[in-house]
């Protein structure tokens, strides 16, 4: 075996002859082992990790090659809970392709303006009235129809292409909520819009959602973002910081998704927030299942307790709507009340569901 420093904290290791892929992951395995015993220096245990990337020399691989998969490999590997072994297969090499190439066109769709939003109405429980949209993106792929986010946010978070994109959601939403205060039955609308993790994480977080208000006249009572405990968490104190000066400034927070993640109701104290979404995959179950109602109805109680305004996520019957009404929602929000849908499909009935390639194109994704 060969041992090298390729630079920084990478090494490689070249093991020959060695038996097949098994073998090399159990080498991988002795390797972190190794590298992982605590040392003692000073007087001060240290410990440090590793991760092991592994490319089998087949018919005629290259060196280059090699070490492109076995660094594949190894990013692979520290994606997914690093002091891991990866071998780099055909399946891997395609995903990060695949990959590689989603990227690349996410860029270039901001550029070319192939994004759009789709807005999808909030109604207060007792009246059915529309008091909000959830501003949600769409991506007109070229030659793939409309795309939801469930295909390509995923992709953008992995990369600092979420920041300019959740950026230019919070332009375009100013925007049309500008638009929007020219019409009566539509001035007093409300927005929310989503942030993502790193979005959030910006030093400038604060004036990337007040600067697009203020330069279109827009009182920031009229927007909403929406944060998951996720990406809350990463920095709870840095987070709530920024959340609070928002909060002084009139927007509302809303955690998303509530109910999936790591719930603690120990965040809803710490954080400064206005609303809990109620995950769509509560409202599913509610009908039939006894204690989901209880659970539901416990979180309802707690978050007003906490002086959380609810709201109920993909309510899709009527059914669906008179229960969670009753257990305590404050609105409610899913496709029996509207299908997201573009700006001026709203601007004619604020109820009104959207066009039927809409349909199609929503369906498949979603909580
Ligand atoms: P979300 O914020 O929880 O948004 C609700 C999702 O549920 C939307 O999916 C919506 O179309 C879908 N939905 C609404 N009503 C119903 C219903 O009755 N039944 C079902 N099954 N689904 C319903 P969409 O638009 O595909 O968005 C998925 C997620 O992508 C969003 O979940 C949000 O987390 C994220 N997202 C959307 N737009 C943005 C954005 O501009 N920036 C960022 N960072 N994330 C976004
Ligand atoms: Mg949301
Ligand atoms: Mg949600």
């Amino acid at each position: 075996d060969h041992v090298g420093r390729l630079g920084g904290d990478e090494f490689l290791v070249i093991a020959e002859p060695i038996g097949g892929a098994y073998e090399a992951v159990h080498l991988g395995e002795r390797l972190i082992r190794a590298v992982s015993d605590p040392m003692t220096i000073d007087n001060t245990t240290v410990q440090v990790g590793a991760s092991v990337g592994i490319a089998m020399s087949g018919d005629g691989a290259d060196a280059a090659t090699l070490l492109r998969d076995a660094d594949i490999a190894v990013y692979h590997a520290k994606d997914h809970g690093r002091g891991r072994v990866e071998l780099c297969d055909e399946r891997l090499r395609t995903s990060v392709f695949r990959r590689a190439a989603l990227e690349q066109s996410l860029s270039r769709a901001l550029l070319g303006d192939e994004f759009d939003i789709h807005y999808q109405p909030i109604v207060r429980a007792g009246t059915g009235q529309t008091i909000e949209m959830e501003a949600l993106i769409r991506w007109r792929r070229p030659g793939r129809g409309l795309v939801t986010p469930g295909d390509f946010i995923e992709a953008a978070e992995r990369t600092d292409l979420i920041v300019e994109i959740d950026q230019w959601v919070v332009e375009r939403v100013a925007r049309q909520l500008a638009a929007w205060s020219e019409r009566p039955e539509l001035a007093d609308i409300a927005v929310a819009v989503n942030v993502s993790a790193r979005f959030l994480d910006t030093a400038d977080f604060e004036e990337r959602l007040m600067t697009p208000l203020r330069r279109h006249g827009i009182d920031p009572s009229r927007l909403l973002v929406e944060v998951t405990e996720g990406s809350v968490l990463r920095d709870l104190a840095e987070a709530a910081r920024k959340l609070a000066f928002l909060r002084t400034q009139g927007i509302r927070i809303a955690i998303d998704d509530f109910g999936t993640g790591y719930t603690s109701l120990a965040h809803l104290r710490t954080l400064p927030l206005d609303r809990l979404k109620l995950d769509g995959s509560f409202t599913s179950d509610a009908l039939t299942d006894i204690q989901e109602r209880t659970l539901i109805k416990l979180i309802i109680d707690t978050g007003h307790l906490l002086g959380l305004e609810i709201t109920a996520e993909g309510i899709e019957t009527e059914e669906q709507a008179g229960l969670l009404r009753r257990l305590g929602a404050d609105t409610l929000q899913g496709y029996f009340f509207g299908r997201p849908a573009p700006a001026d499909a709203h601007d004619t009935d604020s109820t009104q569901a959207s066009d039927p390639t809409n349909l199609v194109a929503t369906t498949p994704s979603g909580p």
